[in-house]
């Protein structure tokens, strides 16, 4: 299996969208990155999972799922932000992020659900704090964290449907599930091992 990290200078906040590759098979993890970009990379996609609703992790969303036609993945819970530029923050950015209402293919899981493609099995993890339903995905040994942790700190809890209470539920999870490495929204990639004193400390502060 191999992970690459990709960032688009288009995207005004770096984000990092990951592409996971196994095989013939190729799943991208949020759509921060322009069509253009992603070309570069793969000439096929099986599914685009995303780890919450939030404009730059979904600003290419509509490009990538029309062109490729394939399904994208959202929790239940984080459906309804990408339509509403309130909750996916597009507002704040001076833009009223035009989101196609008609995604052919959008798909949403639940809490635990395993998706396959191939032979990658992805579990969804719900991690709600970030926002209500912000979700880390589980590859092997491989977590993506979306906004819910990152290298050195974790998420902001101050927008709209965030909670600090149910961020540090989500953090107490992450702290007993088993990875190696971590593949963070923005930032550096890190493990779980160089993680575990940042995770303790949010799990100290009230
Ligand atoms: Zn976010």
């Amino acid at each position: 299996m191999k992970i690459l990290t990709l960032n688009d200078r288009k995207n005004v906040i770096e984000q990092n969208s990951y592409l996971v590759i196994d095989n013939d098979i190729c799943i991208l993890i949020d759509a921060g990155i322009s069509l253009d970009e992603l070309k570069k990379y793969t000439k096929k996609l099986d599914a685009v999972l995303l780890t919450h609703a939030h404009y730059d992790h979904i600003l290419f969303l509509n490009e990538i799922e029309v062109f490729f036609n394939c399904p994208v993945y959202v929790s239940k819970i984080d459906e309804k932000a990408l339509y509403s530029s309130k909750l996916n923050l597009a507002i704040i950015f001076g833009k009223v992020f035009k989101f196609n209402t008609n995604l052919e293919n959008l798909e949403t899981f639940e809490d635990n659900e395993i998706i396959k493609f191939g032979n990658l099995a992805m579990t969804c993890l719900l991690t709600p704090g970030h926002t209500a339903g912000s979700s880390c995905f589980l590859i092997d040994n491989n977590l993506f964290s979306g906004d819910t942790l990152f290298a050195d700190t974790v998420g902001r809890t101050d927008l709209p449907t965030s909670s600090r209470l149910e961020q540090k539920s989500s953090l107490k999870r992450l702290d007993s599930l088993n990875f190696n490495n971590l593949y963070p929204g923005h930032g550096r990639a890190s493990t779980r091992a160089e993680q575990n004193e940042n995770i303790k400390f949010w799990l100290l502060v009230n």
